[in-house]
């Protein structure tokens, strides 16, 4: 198992204040003991250590949590084929209807594609993934064996969360078979789309969706684009059937455009999203859709971030790096002074800010899995704002090297 010391690093430990003038005040000097694949202890002073064991230089990096994708779909990338643009659909049916036979004329096999889409985001400090896989009648389970298939290669590199998504509607593409088979064959999470305007009934899909989730004991994460009454009635539904099943910390709303449009019931429902735990995943779009992810942050809702399209049937953009996403989120909020970027590192970490945490505000605790990035940035901050450059990461204590380094 991975056993070392790995000595001078940088840890962030304070918030800025008046006093401080420069990013080395708000960061110490440190030592990390990793023990069988696990963070055992931070040793300020190294002098006092004298176990024999490996020591692994940090060259006064600073270190952070390791990134995570939230909202990705790796069995629709294009990635390693010859350019194709996006084809015109005047509607995500004629979309989706029209994608599986679009994927399947591309000369690379989706084995391959999901493949570079899961290295290019790696590259980028993402361990964790929670990908969707098209899962209804137009294709079946092999979207979900070959998604399988290309993740098995980066075991010991990264995690998966694989989600069951009929992308042709639960009920409107007759999936729930399909789907209930996938959560036997290695999907871990039901998705689903627009139970409202898809599916044309929120309540029975949303109804069909938690029978599913509760028989395989999953959690669910549904893409909602719907605006206004549509999305006002699935979520209230959504939250109903949450609070039935006993299914808090369990859901996920992804997109969540709707969420703009609660109007007078926006702080009663922003709370009941809060209470009952309900993830809200966003891609951070620049088309005026995009969710009041800031104030739902600050309500205490646990907001997270995917790159989502990242060069495929639906999008030629997307670049991997959700690390450009964040930057995307603090500028669309207008999120500019230092704790206040460093406060949305979570966005991309699921690690809460801790400045009680002795060692380390960042995220990485004694007793956490050693997955880490060590970089060059200064502190949290710049990390943050700026692209600066990634120079290893840890996964369960084993170290990776970036390109370059
Ligand atoms: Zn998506």
């Amino acid at each position: 198992m991975h056993t070392f010391l790995l000595k001078n690093i940088r840890t962030e430990r304070k918030r800025w204040t008046e006093n401080i003038s420069t990013a080395g005040d708000v960061t110490a000097s440190t030592n990390l003991l990793i023990r069988d694949g696990k963070v055992e202890a931070y040793i300020d002073d190294i002098s006092t250590f004298n176990e024999d064991i490996k020591i692994v230089d940090g060259n006064d990096l600073l270190i952070v949590p390791a990134l995570r994708e939230m909202h990705c779909h790796i069995d629709k990338s294009k990635l390693g084929t010859s350019w194709t643009p996006v084809s015109k659909a005047s509607s995500i049916v004629e979309r989706f209807t029209n994608e599986p036979k679009e994927l399947d004329k591309l000369e690379i096999p989706m084995v391959e594609r999901a493949a570079n889409l899961i290295a290019l985001e790696l590259s980028h400090g993402v361990d964790f993934f929670r990908t969707h896989i098209d899962v209804h009648s137009a294709v079946g389970q092999r979207f979900l064996e070959q998604s399988l298939t290309a993740a098995e290669r980066f075991q010991g590199a990264a995690d998966f969360e694989f989600v069951a998504f009929p992308q042709h509607g639960l009920l409107r593409s007759r999936s729930i078979e399909e789907v209930d088979t996938a959560l036997k064959n290695g999907a871990t999470i039901i998705g689903g789309v627009d139970p409202a305007s898809v599916d044309g009934d929120s309540k029975a899909s949303l109804n069909a969706t938690f029978e599913l989730a509760v028989k395989h004991d999953v959690d669910i994460d549904l893409h909602i684009h719907d605006r206004y009454d549509d999305f006002l009635e699935t979520l209230k539904y959504l939250l109903d059937f949450t609070e039935e099943a006993g299914y808090q910390n369990r859901v996920a709303v992804s997109h969540g455009f709707g969420l703009n449009d609660l109007g007078h019931e926006e702080s009663g429902l922003f709370n009941r999203i809060k209470t009952n735990g309900i993830k809200v995943i966003s891609s951070v779009p620049l088309t005026g859709n995009i969710p009041p992810l800031e104030k739902l942050r600050i309500y205490g809702v646990d907001v997270n971030i995917g790159c989502d399209n990242i060069y495929d049937c639906w999008s030629p953009y997307g670049s991997g790096d959700i690390r450009e996403k964040l930057r995307r989120y603090g500028e669309a909020f207008n999120i500019r002074t230092h704790n206040e970027i460093a406060d949305i590192l979570p966005v991309v970490t699921g690690k809460p800010l801790d400045y009680e945490n002795e060692f380390n505000a960042s995220g990485i605790n004694v007793g956490d899995e050693a997955s880490f990035l060590l970089t060059e940035a200064s502190c949290i901050t710049e990390f943050i704002a700026r692209p600066t450059v990634i120079n290893k990461r840890f996964y369960k204590g084993k170290c990776i090297n970036f390109p370059g380094n």
